[in-house]
């Protein structure tokens, strides 16, 4: 399986960084996001290292894609947002900050402003494990 040593996501992979995990199966998996713009913002990737959709094989994104619908699933069920968003970015020119191909499950709110190129905020760790748990619960 492809690795990039350097690589914060790889990283989460390998267990050599701790992440708030939601699920994973041999192909992916999806964590919380450590600076979420709502409650449940979570991340679901391939384990193996693609930076960008212009890499990744088939087969790949589309294991991503059925756990990035699975998780968003949890997701609604767990914290019932008024809306939720998938988004993919590919290139600093689309403000993708981690050159790891990843899913934002992205619970939204009614009128909530969000603009697609949101800041990073840090997260309170032990809400995010919270809804972790909430979310774990409804998989
Ligand atoms: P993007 O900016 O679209 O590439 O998204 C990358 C996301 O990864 C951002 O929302 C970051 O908050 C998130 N992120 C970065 N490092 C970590 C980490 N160690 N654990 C969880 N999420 C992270
Ligand atoms: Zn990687």
């Amino acid at each position: 399986m492809a690795r990039e040593p350097n690589c914060i996501f790889c990283r989460i992979v390998a267990g050599e960084i701790p992440s708030d995990k939601l699920y994973e199966d041999s192909e992916t998996l999806a964590f919380m996001d450590i600076n979420p713009v709502h409650d449940g913002h979570c991340l679901v990737i391939p384990k193996a290292h693609y930076p960008t959709v212009f890499e990744v094989t088939p087969d790949a994104f589309a294991a991503a894609a059925c756990t990035a619908a699975k998780v968003a699933a949890a997701v609604q069920t767990a914290l019932k947002p008024d809306g939720l968003n998938l988004i993919q970015s590919n290139g600093p020119g689309a403000a993708q900050s981690v050159p790891h191909l990843h899913f934002h499950v992205l619970p939204r709110r009614m009128r909530d402003g969000l603009l697609i190129n949101w800041g990073l905020k840090p997260g309170d760790r032990a809400r995010i494990a919270e809804i972790a748990g909430r979310i774990r619960a409804a998989l």
